[in-house]
């Protein structure tokens, strides 16, 4: 198990800190020593200066984070090991799934106790992602764990997330097991969707905002809607099906609106009200809407990552603020905006400074009413805050 020959590393003295307050990642510059010629994805003992074995990881050579922890003690990592992980990861959505609903995030990577390791259920099919190199080495264990805990028919990798070049590992698209039939049909809140799981963006769902969609849903009654970044119509059709009055929705790309589209059109009792979809950039495309002088009820803006890390915050800030500056503006007296951030580069804190700052620009008086968090299938570890990525504001302009 942790015998001679098994390949450690040894920390730094002091550097064993963040294993004893569970974090998983190990970064290159906290180890002094590496024993044994690990490969890529091996599974490596972590020993203190003093040689005690505090966490069993996976080893990533090309990677700032050299290594990932399974469990923070000595350890068999196995397909066993695979299948019980997976099996209380799959255990904890109980209760989640039913005929209105058969999507879910099944496995959320290092808070789930699976370090990169994402699986999203879409009904029968289960995609994963394997986003470093240990999950990339158990590849087959972790789709016959999943299988085993869903029975899923078919399970599908969608290893293309750029995350995968630090770990020096290449992109990855295939079926793993079973067949694949074109879109996969899923239901959420009771609205029926079809997910692009090979093409589509990530695993081919934003299932994050499931719960931000059916908030979303509740408020859009009577009101005209803008939905800024649409993808493939899913807070637009959650307005349509709490009464929204009419809807606007900009992305752009030209796949996802097509997606969107018929997504609406297979929802045959939404299908009546007025919905207008525009292949445009949004930051152009909020502009055009100013000069039409349109104005709307509630209005969402769930752009991508501006900031994957606090590096790149500047430059989102900037952009965030333009986008939120823009629909406050559009925004009828009493209107809502329902405004997020995707972005671990940006915390929540920055976030409501930055929605500030735009309401002052834009001369707009506007309160927080409410505030967006990902779906509890997307849990944060209390150990890893880096997980709590997703944040988002409920803003009501002043009437
Ligand atoms: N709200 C969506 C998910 C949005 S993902 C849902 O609930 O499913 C972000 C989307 O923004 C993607 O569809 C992407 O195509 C689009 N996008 C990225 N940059 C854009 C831009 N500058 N203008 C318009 N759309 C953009």
């Amino acid at each position: 198990m942790t015998g001679r020959g098994v390949p450690s590393v040894t920390l730094k003295a002091g550097r064993e800190k963040s294993l004893a307050q569970r974090h998983p990642w190990i970064f290159s510059g906290a180890i002094e020593r590496v024993d044994g010629e690990p490969s890529s994805g091996d599974t490596v003992a972590v020993r203190t200066h003093d040689g005690a074995v505090v966490a069993t990881a996976a080893y990533s050579p090309s990677s700032q984070i050299r290594a990932r922890a399974w469990a923070f003690a000595p350890a068999a990592i196995d397909a066993a090991w695979f299948a019980q992980r997976v099996r209380a990861a799959v255990d904890a959505r109980a209760g989640m799934l039913d005929a209105d609903h058969t999507a879910c995030r099944l496995v959320h990577g290092e808070s789930d106790g699976l370090p990169g390791v994402i699986a999203d259920r879409y009904g029968d099919t289960v995609v994963v992602q394997l986003l470093s190199a240990g999950a990339d080495r158990w590849r087959d264990a972790i789709a016959d764990a999943l299988v085993a805990a869903t029975g899923a028919t078919t399970v599908v990798e969608r290893s293309d997330a750029e995350v995968r070049q630090l770990e020096g590992l290449p992109p990855r698209n295939e079926v793993l097991r079973g067949a694949l039939a074109g879109s996969v049909p899923i239901r959420e809140d009771g609205i029926a969707y079809r997910v692009d799981v090979m093409a589509g963006q990530k695993t081919g769902f934003y299932l994050d905002q499931r719960t931000s969609r059916h908030r979303v849903r509740r408020l859009a009654h009577g009101r005209s809607v803008l939905n800024a970044f649409c993808y493939t119509g899913g807070f637009t059709l959650a307005a349509i099906a709490g009464g929204a009055r009419d809807t606007v929705s900009i992305d752009s790309s030209a796949d996802a609106l097509a997606l969107a589209r018929s997504n609406l059109a297979a929802n045959r009792e939404l299908a009546s009200r007025g919905a207008s979809w525009r292949e445009a950039d949004v930051f152009a495309e909020l502009r055009r809407l100013r000069d039409e002088g349109r104005s709307f009820g509630l209005a969402i803006l769930d752009p991508p990552k501006f900031a994957p890390t606090a590096a790149h915050a500047a430059r989102a800030a900037r952009a965030y603020k333009d986008i939120n500056l823009l629909a406050l503006k559009l925004l009828e007296p009493g209107g809502l905006l329902a405004t997020f951030s995707c972005s671990g580069g940006v915390s929540a804190d920055l976030f409501q400074k930055i929605v500030a700052g735009a309401a002052l620009d834009a001369k707009v008086d506007a309160a927080i009413v409410g505030r967006f968090s990902a779906s509890s299938d997307h849990p944060v570890a209390l150990a890893f805050p880096e997980g709590d990525y997703l944040k988002g504001l409920l803003v009501r302009r002043s009437v």
